[in-house]
């Protein structure tokens, strides 16, 4: 299951075309909820929470149609993200189920679905399993954790809504996995929050930073206009946003737990990500990998964005209906796009001892002043840095495991080793 930020596909030009993945809003960012660290449903001039903001069954259509054409893979996958996507109803999803039938032409396709759970009910999980669709469900730990900030628009916290939906989810067999934030409050709790996921037997947990920036605090009631990449700095940040060395010792203390006991038992896609780096492999996650992806957005009116983070007017490559989808995918804003992130790396990142594992991390999050005095470096530099360290003889292990044809799941009994010699 993945969030944009997962997929990390090299831009090509068009006549090379492979699989990328397009993420779909079919609502815009029209929401049920009313999460204080969002970051989608406050953007000024499109997808707002309006009722209008509805992907048609034409434009659907249109899409699919452009969409299989263009893969040439077996699989094809589809993501569905909001906003919250259920709110778009079960028979345009069952439409789209049709769609990709009349089109697939015999591959196979994956669809992922990323939800809040508060509409999740018993129809919504046979249809899910049924289809095959791997659902991820926005859950950021134990109650007080989760409800700090993962409020609806009543200002009620959510969490038994969301424990019931994944309740369903277990009960009729959908495979589902979890989305965390890590924000200025559950990063006090990173064993508990694992911990908490473990005891559910959820065995993929994403964990994604806040980092975000606002013009002005909203006055109550009312949600403030969420600033484009390039206008944020870090005397905008919000005090919901974690800071950068609270980041490094969420990430590291989760490690220290899952290096001894979890190693190939439960998956945090960043310790994978990190650790396809020191591997040479291609990052399965974009923040860390050399290049933006191909993880484009499709919106709800058929406007087409370089990435979920840069859904802004000034952002949009043009539009499916106008255009079709390869021009829009393999035009040169798309490629600029993606090429960017490592031309525009600052001369601290292009000296770093990490630059093979971060590659200067998501381009959405360069605001700060490096220690040189270069603008456009990584406000979580600091937290990464620490990680990194923390993390390289253990990550040295796993890939030297792997690299000889033996598990990673090796570097467990390494570690109680080492750990066991430190108390001595
Ligand atoms: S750790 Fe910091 S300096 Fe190194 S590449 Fe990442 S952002 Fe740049
Ligand atoms: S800007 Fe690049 S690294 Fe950041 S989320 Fe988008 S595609 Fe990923």
């Amino acid at each position: 299951m993945i969030k944009q930020s997962n997929v990390m596909v090299k831009v090509r030009p068009a006549n090379e075309a492979e699989a990328f993945q397009v993420i779909l809003k079919p609502v815009g960012s029209a929401c049920n909820m009313a999460c204080s660290y969002c970051y989608y449903v406050k953007k000024n001039g499109v997808g707002s929470s309006c009722r209008n903001s509805m992907m048609s069954e034409r434009l659907l259509e249109l899409f699919i149609r452009q969409y299989f054409r263009l893969q040439q893979g077996n699989l094809i996958s589809i993501a569905w993200h909001g906003g919250e996507p259920l709110l778009r109803g079960i028979e345009f999803y069952k439409k789209a189920v049709q769609l990709q039938s009349k089109y697939a032409e015999g591959r196979l396709v994956g669809n992922s679905l990323q939800t809040n759970g508060l509409l999740v009910d018993e129809n919504w999980c046979r249809f899910f399993q049924e289809n095959h669709f791997l659902i991820g469900l926005s859950l950021d730990g134990p109650e007080h954790i989760h409800d700090r900030y993962r409020r609806d628009r009543n200002g009620q916290g959510t969490f038994s809504r969301v424990i019931h939906a994944m309740r369903l989810f277990q009960k009729y067999n959908v495979e589902f996995n979890v989305l965390a934030t890590i924000n200025d409050y559950s990063a006090r709790y990173p064993v508990e929050i694992y911990r908490f996921f473990k005891e559910l037997d959820i065995r993929f947990i994403q964990f994604i930073p806040v980092v975000e920036c606002l013009p002005q605090m909203p006055k109550k009631g009312t949600q403030a206009q969420t600033l484009p990449p390039a206008k944020r700095t870090d005397k905008l940040i919000t005090p919901w946003s974690v800071k950068p060395d609270d980041y490094g010792r969420f990430l590291t203390a989760v490690y220290d737990e899952w290096v001894v006991r979890d190693v190939g038992r439960y998956f945090v896609p960043f310790f994978d990500a990190v650790l396809g780096n020191w591997c040479k492999e291609n990052a399965s996650l974009c923040v860390i990998a050399e290049e933006c992806g191909k993880a484009p957005v499709l919106e709800h009116d058929g406007s087409f964005y370089f990435c979920d983070h840069y859904v802004f007017p000034e952002y949009r490559i043009g539009k499916i209906g106008k255009k079709n989808l390869s021009e829009l995918m393999f035009s040169e804003s798309q490629k600029r796009y993606g090429l960017q992130k490592s031309g525009l790396l600052t001369s601290d990142c292009c000296r770093c001892e990490y630059l093979f594992l971060c590659h200067g991390e998501c381009q959405r999050n360069r605001f700060i002043v490096s220690s040189s005095g270069e603008c456009g470096h990584n406000y979580l530099c600091e937290g990464l840095k620490l990680f990194f360290r923390h993390t390289e003889s253990s990550m040295r292990f796993m890939r030297n495991e792997l690299v000889h044809g033996r598990p990673a799941e090796n570097v467990m009994w390494h570690r109680m080793g080492t750990l066991a010699k430190e108390s001595l």
